[in-house]
């Protein structure tokens, strides 16, 4: 049984290695679908959604109208200090890909129900362009 949640927020972002216009500071709208796998309960749940939005909503209230900062990029860590922009630091490039299995991990790590076994969240970082990190344990 799987059950899933959308969340959306705006980020703004830049990578660094990038050859082309991504290289530049720019934002997106992102959506996440967090998806649970596992067995219901007695009740017939396999996770309250409410539950699911006290580990969600402040992960995604602390990624909202920030910038999402390789903490080894310098020059943008230099900017954003500059600026005072709220930023959201990674070890590593704020790809989509990374940025979904960030979000994996913190939701695991977070503390889901016994009866959870996987746990996937997909990314998109545009309407048509997503990435996924899955997991099932
Ligand atoms: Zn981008």
């Amino acid at each position: 049984m799987k059950i899933a949640k959308e969340y959306r927020w705006e980020m703004g972002h830049r990578l660094s290695f990038h050859g082309g216009k991504c290289v530049n500071f720019h934002g997106h709208s992102y959506k996440a679908r967090v998806t649970l796998e596992g067995e219901r309960d007695e009740n017939g749940l396999l996770v309250d959604f409410y539950d699911l939005d006290k580990i969600v909503a402040p992960l995604v209230e602390s990624l909202d109208h920030s910038f999402a900062l390789n903490a080894a990029d310098e020059k943008a860590s230099a900017a954003v200090a500059a600026l005072g922009l709220k930023t959201t630091q990674f070890d590593g490039e704020t790809t989509v890909e990374n940025l979904s299995a960030w979000m994996a991990r913190k939701i695991r790590d977070a503390g889901l129900p016994a009866n959870i076994k996987g746990i996937a969240v997909r990314v998109y970082e545009t309407e048509d362009a997503y990435a996924e990190s899955s997991e099932r344990w």
